[in-house]
């Protein structure tokens, strides 16, 4: 059996960063340097291909003009490999796996992220394990077939589905967790994968019922994150609800979807929606999701028409926004999306 394809794409992060002799800070090298620093590469029984990008990045500097740029890169190799490793900062990895994920669509073929927690040239490097499994997560194949086919986070031992993570731990090699969507492969001594977490492949195209990748590459981040907390004033509540240009307003809530009922809070919100705002409800727990109207304290949310998600992550949501906003401009549309399930993100 010939042996399978795996692209690198290097964007930047830790992984790739070394200490500056003068200022101590951590900033990103070169991917020449980088895999220098890992000879094991070179024993591989895949055939790994890379591209770096021309000025690595601190994954905080991330733009959606660059997640397209990724999703570009990933277009125009999609025939060439099986398999795709983006190496990237941990800060906001789940932002682009969320955003990959939401960008291509009928993806048939994995796409992992992975980084780590200090760089490769430190002997106690996390970074090691997190690109040498996550290569082979990428090259892995089971009769003739992916095993993995969707965006992906693979880091400290566990796979997990991309746009269902949230970084929750600056300090610690397990830095990532999935609270709402069960792992999606554990590496011990053996790599155990969780087939029946794992999306179903999309056939390839031309196959019966196949479908062709299709990259979208319009994204609009006319959006605010609005964060509930108990003596929020009306000032900073309308300053984010009226902000210039904002189409689509996050509301971080309390619990299973709930915030204040003062009159002023709900009139705020009724005039934005009324205005064509769209406001979604995502929780600020890690675990858990938006119910509104089990509570009194988001029963008035249901009538005015924000629309609640479930157990979507912040980072899946402001992708999702972004991608939605970006594909429609249909009030009715722009609605349907948001509270479908369109890349395993939500549960519905
Ligand atoms: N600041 C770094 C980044 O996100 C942290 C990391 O790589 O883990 O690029």
């Amino acid at each position: 059996m010939s042996k399978s394809k795996v692209l690198l794409i290097y964007t930047g992060g830790t992984i790739g960063m070394m200490q500056d002799a003068k200022t101590g800070q951590l900033k990103p090298f070169d991917f020449k340097q980088l895999t220098d620093q890992i000879p094991e590469l070179n024993k591989f029984d895949v055939t790994l291909s890379a591209i770096s990008f021309a000025n690595p990045i601190d994954s905080s500097d991330m733009q959606p003009s660059v997640w397209i740029e990724i999703a570009k890169m990933i277009e125009k190799n999609y025939e060439k490999v099986d398999g795709f490793v983006v190496l990237h900062g941990s800060d906001t990895m789940s932002f682009t796996a969320s955003a990959l994920s939401f960008m291509l669509e009928n993806l048939n073929k994995p796409v992992i992220l992975t980084g780590s927690q200090l760089p490769i040239g430190m002997i106690r490097t996390d970074g090691k394990e997190n690109l040498i499994t996550a290569i082979e997560i990428a090259a892995a194949k089971e009769k003739g077939k992916p095993v993995v086919s969707e965006v992906c986070i693979y880091f400290e031992y566990q796979l997990y589905r991309g746009n269902r993570t949230h970084k929750f731990n600056a300090e610690h090699f397990q830095a990532f967790q999935s609270a709402n969507y069960p792992v999606l492969a554990e590496a011990g001594v053996h790599l155990k994968y969780n087939y029946s977490a794992l999306k179903k492949g999309n056939l390839p195209a031309g196959q019966a019922g196949g479908k062709k990748l299709k990259v979208h590459a319009s994204l609009d981040s006319n959006i605010a994150i609005l964060k509930m907390f108990p003596g929020i004033t009306q000032n900073v509540v309308e300053a984010i609800l009226n902000a210039k240009n904002v189409k689509a307003v996050i509301l971080e809530t309390f619990g299973s979807g709930n915030a204040s009922t003062q009159k002023w809070f709900i009139d705020a919100l009724k005039k934005a929606i009324d205005k064509g705002i769209v406001i979604l409800n995502v929780t600020q727990c890690n675990a858990g999701k938006v119910e509104q109207g089990k509570y009194a304290t988001s029963a008035a949310f249901k009538k005015i028409g924000v629309i609640g998600s479930s157990d979507i992550t912040s980072e899946a949501a402001v992708a999702k926004l972004m991608f939605v906003l970006g594909a429609s401009s249909n009030k009715k549309e722009i609605e349907k999306l948001l509270k479908s399930d369109l890349r395993g993100e939500m549960t519905i």
